[in-house]
């Protein structure tokens, strides 16, 4: 079967390999229909910061169709439409035994700790596939784990109802974040350094744009870009009593005095993929709906996806979410 491995650091092949055949105790086959390339992908692309091991198929967005289920696995069956959860657990430590598995010992993801979705199909711990909501499309479903993520962050920030929230960094996460908090009726601000980035946000989700150095009355922010000068202009130029929820990977050291967050009585909320909001997310995606296709930059096939992560990392992609048709 075709496959998209990274064999090191920019080192991403298409590739020909054996397709797995059968399911193992408490394991799935997943016939993968549609993946998402995520940020996350392109940074460990260009600096193997999660490189476990090698080659890893890549991808731990996606969703796909149950070829096969493994001796003891009851919650799905052959021909179940699944979505995937990415987050690989121990389940015993005592973060995990604490019920935040998002912030587990040894947290790897699918696609890292092992393979992931960039394929024809991939064999999956049973727990990690959730049935999926019927008659939502694929590429929809893809986006299930990124929506997951934006609902986590955004539950985690806490703004109050009717309050208004500026999210900086207009890609996927910062896009979906939009969307979620202006469903819910949040006045939303959004910014980005390139500017079409900010307008299609804006455009899909009804926000405003906004500017860094000309903030809105708002006391909660969102950082979807992890960039250190953006987190401390957010936490200078937002009102005080509020938070700035932190979302993004990025690098390089914050240099913010604790004083102003003392005298702003303000916090920094750092949020890590998700809890239980992926079995929370089927009906969040029927809701939404075509509300989502804006934020879709384009479907390609499996074998363009090297020149995609290339095109990403270049900033030559005008929208958000790039999708991959992974069925043969
Ligand atoms: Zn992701
Ligand atoms: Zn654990």
């Amino acid at each position: 079967m075709k496959a998209v491995r990274l064999h090191g650091v920019q080192d991403l092949r298409v590739e020909e390999i054996a397709a797995p055949v059968a399911p193992g105790p408490e394991e799935v086959l997943v016939r993968v229909s549609m993946a998402g390339i995520c940020g996350s992908d392109l940074h460990n692309f260009r600096t193997g910061a999660w490189i476990s091991r090698a080659p890893s198929v890549a991808g731990h967005e996606f969703t796909g169709t149950v070829g096969a289920a493994g001796v003891g696995v009851s919650h799905v069956a052959a021909g179940d439409r699944v979505i995937v959860d990415s987050r690989v657990t121990c389940g015993s430590c005592r973060n995990c035994r604490a019920g935040l598995a998002q912030v587990c010992e040894t947290m790897g993801f699918v696609g890292e700790a092992i393979d992931g979705g960039f394929a024809e199909a991939v064999l999956l711990p049973a727990e990690n596939v959730i049935a999926a909501p019927p008659g939502v499309p694929d590429r929809h479903l893809a986006l299930a784990e990124p929506l997951a993520v934006a609902l986590h962050a955004l539950d985690r920030l806490g703004v109050p109802d009717g309050a208004p929230l500026v999210v900086a960094g207009c890609g996927p996460i910062g896009g979906l974040v939009a969307l979620l908090a202006a469903r819910r009726g949040h006045g939303v601000h959004v910014i980005d350094r390139q500017a079409a980035r900010a307008e299609l946000v804006a455009g899909a989700t009804g926000a405003a744009v906004a500017a860094l150095d000309a903030l809105p009355d708002a006391r909660f922010a969102m950082d979807a870009t992890g960039a250190p000068g953006v987190i401390r202009a957010l936490a200078q130029g937002l009102l005080p009593g509020g938070a700035v929820g932190l979302v993004g990977i990025g690098h390089g050291a914050l240099d913010l005095d604790p004083v102003l967050l003392v005298e702003k009585e303000m916090a920094l909320v750092g949020c890590h993929a998700f809890g239980d909001e992926l079995q929370r997310i089927g009906a969040v995606i029927a809701e939404l709906g075509t509300a989502l296709d804006p934020l879709i930059d384009a479907e390609i096939a499996l074998d363009e996806v090297p020149a995609a992560y290339e095109r990403h990392l270049a900033g030559e992609v005008a929208g958000l979410k790039t999708l991959i048709r992974c069925g043969s």
